[in-house]
């Protein structure tokens, strides 16, 4: 189904300021609209403007009924905009979708969002200027690469790749060598290898990973539509994001991408920039023009790989962020809360070390502070809460 969106729009609000999203006449279901989409409906969510979150949200429903987060942040839009009942309708749908902790969480959330307006309370933050906020030591991650990982996370959920053992992929590369010697399959073939990779999933919620997967990796390997797909590159495309230490992570990519026949190698340069154009929102598709020619071989050491891939500007820099923010899988009942969310923390904490408060990865990553402990810089160290 194809929902499209009508006219012309911009956000600018408190804690969007500076950003623009437009949308014209164009299907949302197109991966790169949907992404914009719904960010945007984020935005709205977060600036208060829950009407119009809950349409959109409502839109994303329409195509993907079993999204339960878009789900989820409905139920906080409702009820914002002060549709109680028809928040616990949809909050009852959430609960048929997943029991995962998430849904107790916004549960939680809905309380304190009902408690705060029976109070009369309004927003009690402010949005800083990024240049204020500082960091403590090394160690605690750059802001920049938080935002990148933090997007990188909802690919990892929407694909479901984070529960996918990464050493298994090697197999599977090794199956798909003895049967052809071809470079690229069939989708349909590669669904087949999904069915195992992702073992774990009931069937819909399988089915919604692969489309998750068709939009955000092979609509960028198969611009032409051809519906074949180069499965090395795409093995070695999906490593980074699956289960494992990045180390072998990093492994399982370098191993997708050895070939045979060693004068049939990928370029490591091809392979990073697939990477970046996946992965980062700020690269499009024409980073991706003239992308055979030149570069360094693959069949170059491992140690040299992992030099090029952990570089941060030409590389995939974001893994060590990425992986602090999983911590918070394993973490999810943490005894302390964000300063701004309320949310409890779990896995990637900041705290501010001379006012003592502490914010979720989310919140750290859009500036956002408590308005009581309001200055002019704040310095930040971080904390896994396991
Ligand atoms: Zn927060």
């Amino acid at each position: 189904m194809h929902i499209v969106t009508s006219g012309w729009f911009f956000i600018r609000s408190e804690t969007t300021r500076g950003r623009c999203c437009l949308f014209r006449g164009r299907s949302i279901s197109n991966p790169i609209i949907w992404t914009r989409f719904t960010i945007s409906a984020g935005c709205f969510k977060d600036v208060g403007r829950y009407r119009r979150a809950s349409e959109m949200y409502t839109r994303v429903l329409e195509i993907r009924p079993d999204h339960w987060r878009a789900q989820l942040n409905r139920v906080v839009c409702l009820l914002g905009s002060g549709k109680d009942q028809e928040a616990m309708k949809s909050l009852s749908e959430a609960f048929k979708m997943t029991n995962r902790i998430e849904v107790y969480d916004a549960l939680r959330h809905l309380k304190m969002l009902k408690r705060r307006r029976e109070e009369g309370g309004s927003v009690n933050w402010i949005v800083e200027d990024a240049s204020k906020f500082k960091l403590v030591d090394e160690k605690t991650g750059e802001r920049k690469l938080l935002i990148d990982a933090l997007r990188i996370r909802e690919i990892q959920k929407a694909t479901k790749l984070g529960g996918c053992n990464v050493e298994v992929i090697k197999k599977e590369k090794e199956g798909i060598e003895v049967r052809t010697s071809e470079r690229s399959i069939r989708k349909s073939e590669l669904e087949f290898v999904l069915r195992r990779l992702l073992h774990f999933l009931p069937p819909e919620t399988f089915q919604c990973a692969v489309r998750a997967i068709d939009e955000k990796f092979w609509a960028v390997l198969d611009v032409t539509g051809s519906g074949n797909i180069d499965y090395k590159m795409f093995f070695a495309i999906i490593s980074p994001i699956c289960y494992g230490s990045p180390e072998k992570r990093k492994r399982a990519a370098f191993d997708a991408l050895l070939c045979r026949a060693s004068n049939d190698g990928v370029k490591v340069h091809v392979y990073l920039r697939y990477l970046r154009v996946v992965y980062l929102p700020s690269l499009g598709f024409t980073e991706l023009i003239g992308i055979n020619g030149g570069g360094e071989d693959v069949n170059i050491p491992f140690r040299e790989f992992i030099d090029w891939f952990d570089d941060p500007d030409q590389g995939f820099g974001v893994m060590s962020s990425l992986v602090k923010l999983e911590a918070g899988d394993r973490a999810r009942r943490g005894k302390y809360s964000c300063g701004v969310c309320k949310y409890r923390v779990g896995g990637l904490m900041l705290k501010e070390i001379s006012s003592h408060f502490c914010l979720c990865a989310s919140c750290y990553s859009e500036c956002r502070v408590p308005f009581a402990f309001q200055k002019e810089e704040y310095k930040f160290k971080e904390y896994i809460v396991e």
